[in-house]
This record gives C-alpha cells, sequence and structure tokens, in this order.
C-alpha cells in the first residue's frame, strides 16, 4: 500500500477558531486540495497567535542559564535544592577545583581525563563579605539582554561544602549582621531584560 501525505485543509470556523486536518491516504481515493481560508488575515493573526503562545511556553519551560559553564539547576544528593557548580577532581590527588579546566591539576600537574567532572554542592560557609557600592555598571555580562549589575551589592568568599572557595554575588543579606561563618546556599535569580528568561546564580544565607 503506498502512502501519501495529503494536504491540509485550513477553514475559518466561530469563534475564530481554524480547524487544521491532515492525514494519510491510499492510492484511489479522492485527493484533497488546498483549502482557501475565508479570511487569510485571521489565519495569520492566529497563526502568530499560536507562535507567540509556543514561544511564551518555551521561555517559561526552559530558561536560560547565563553562564551555563558554571553551573547546573541541578542539585546533588547533599544539596538537591540548589544549583549545583561544575567543578573537576584530580583522579591522581584528589584535588577538587572551580571551575572546570584542562590545563591541569594545580597541585599535581596531571591533565586531559584524569581531571574528572564533577558537580558541586551549592552549599558552604562564609569566609568574608564586602559591600561594593562604585562598579563599571554593565560590565558584568557583555549582553543587552541581561540586566546590568548596579552598585551597591555585597560580594562573598564562600568556601563550598565540596571543597573549593569561591567568590559569588550574595542577595538576602543585611551587610551588618553578615558574619563569616554563616552559613550560604545558592539561588538562581532573573537577570534577563528582555522577554526571555535568563538565569544567573547567587548566594544567600541558608534558611
Ligand atoms: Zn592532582
Amino acid at each position: 500500500m503506498i502512502r501519501s501525505l495529503v494536504p491540509t485543509t485550513v477553514s475559518r470556523s466561530a469563534g475564530a477558531e481554524v480547524a487544521c486536518s491532515s492525514g494519510l491516504r491510499t492510492r484511489g481515493s479522492t485527493p484533497l486540495r488546498f483549502g482557501r481560508a475565508d479570511n487569510l488575515g485571521a489565519v495569520q493573526e492566529l497563526a502568530s497567535i499560536i507562535s507567540e503562545r509556543h514561544n511564551k511556553r518555551k521561555s517559561n519551560s526552559m530558561p536560560e542559564l547565563l553562564k551555563p559553564d558554571l553551573y547546573a539547576q541541578e542539585g546533588t544528593t547533599s544539596a538537591p535544592g540548589y544549583p549545583s557548580l561544575k567543578g573537576a577532581r584530580c583522579a591522581h590527588c584528589g584535588f577538587v577545583f572551580f571551575p572546570r579546566q584542562a590545563y591541569g591539576c594545580e597541585v599535581c600537574g596531571q591533565a586531559g581525563d584524569r581531571l574528572h567532572p564533577i558537580a558541586l554542592s551549592g552549599s558552604g560557609t562564609l569566609i568574608a563579605s564586602a559591600e561594593v557600592h562604585m562598579h563599571s555598571n554593565g560590565a558584568t555580562s557583555g549582553r543587552t539582554d541581561v540586566k546590568a549589575l548596579v552598585a551597591p551589592f555585597t560580594i562573598g568568599m564562600i568556601k563550598l561544602d565540596d571543597g573549593p572557595t569561591i567568590r559569588t554575588i550574595l542577595v538576602e543579606v543585611n551587610e551588618r549582621n553578615l558574619k563569616p561563618g554563616h552559613r550560604m546556599v545558592s539561588h538562581f535569580i532573573e537577570v534577563g531584560s528582555g522577554p526571555r528568561r535568563v538565569l544567573d546564580i547567587r548566594f544567600a544565607p541558608a534558611s
């Protein structure tokens, strides 16, 4: 049996909904022809709405990570609710580092496949913090669809539970009450300035 795809018939019905039919037919049956829309403008408008909804759904369900090389949405088994950081472990000496790099282990010099990618938990302990009052606004990402980082904001050094010490932007903090030793966890915040959701990582006090 030979199958062929029949053209789609488009027609306009009440409520500006468009019924579309497509399917397969066998040879010998009455061929279908392209239907002509009663109102081509309405069809185009509907197609536009469908496309817009599709894009909106896409942007809602699949936010873009600003720096996907550095972190991931998935947590780890020890901190499942918090975004993880993309680090690596040296298979030779066990040194854990962040971010991932291929130059070699800074402790023993091993490189290549001796450096294993691992996910680092988004949890750690605050070592120090500082409030930034002057900053070159907009220099953080170089993208026009991402909000500029505007001072004042707080940066912190955090020793991750998995080893490395990182420097990151803190949120939900009161600089006066912030003390070394505070437990901190990772969060995503929305940094996009356009219709698309763009997420970047921050650290906040653990509740
Ligand atoms: Zn090493």
